[in-house]
């Protein structure tokens, strides 16, 4: 779908995905995703014990001390980054659509070690737009995030996890503002797991 899609589009289609990390993924990860051209593969995580027995299954909603859920969280992010698999991490503050409320010296405090490892294993991050249309009104991430990023020169993509065609691109204009706030001048273009820096402000245009 996705060829056919590109053979018939006036603008550049690109083949990507997003993939789960969890504890024990590698190995399966590794062997699939070199069997598909990809353009782009992104990692998130959306389960905090993904081998728990069945019942006890945690994600991102379910209650916990948010000072538990954050500093997991970004455990899991930094084991993601150094498994070297994934080209981006997708929303990656995601643990705020549940609420998760946290004060930002706290959140600092977990997050910049991944931020860390995201920069050693040269990876981006995205802005992602769907927040907008989430309980936190906001793109993932937020600027406090974004700019500890952006001082850390780990790379930066766009994307609005539309769920459907009618939603590709939305909240552009809001991204694109959240990225220069933060510091960030370039973004970057991925194709075939490659990527090049381009200005913002041309994006823009
Ligand atoms: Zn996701």
């Amino acid at each position: 779908m996705v060829e056919a899609a590109r053979a018939a589009s006036p603008i550049p289609v690109l083949l990507g995905i997003e993939a789960d990390y969890y504890r024990g993924c590698e190995r399966f990860l590794d062997t699939w995703t070199q069997k598909y051209p990809f353009d782009l593969v992104l990692g998130s995580v959306h389960f905090l014990n993904y081998w728990g027995k069945p019942g006890e299954l945690r994600t991102l909603a379910d209650a916990d001390d948010p000072a538990v859920t954050w500093k997991l969280y970004f455990e899991l992010i930094s084991e993601l980054a150094d498994t070297r698999l994934y080209d981006i991490v997708a929303h990656i503050d995601l643990p705020k659509r549940f609420g998760n409320e946290i004060a930002e010296t706290a959140l600092r405090e977990f997050a910049l070690p991944a931020l860390d490892r995201l920069a050693e294993a040269g990876m981006a991050i995205e802005i992602n737009t769907s927040g907008l249309n989430h309980a936190p009104q906001e793109p993932y991430p937020g600027l406090n995030i974004l700019t500890w990023a952006c001082e850390r020169e780990v790379g930066l993509t766009f994307g609005s996890d539309s769920h459907h065609p009618d939603r590709v691109g939305t909240g552009f204009d809001v991204a694109l503002k959240l990225a220069a706030d933060a510091g960030y001048k370039t973004s970057r273009h991925y194709h075939q797991r490659e990527f090049t820096e381009q200005p913002l402000l041309a994006q823009g245009a």
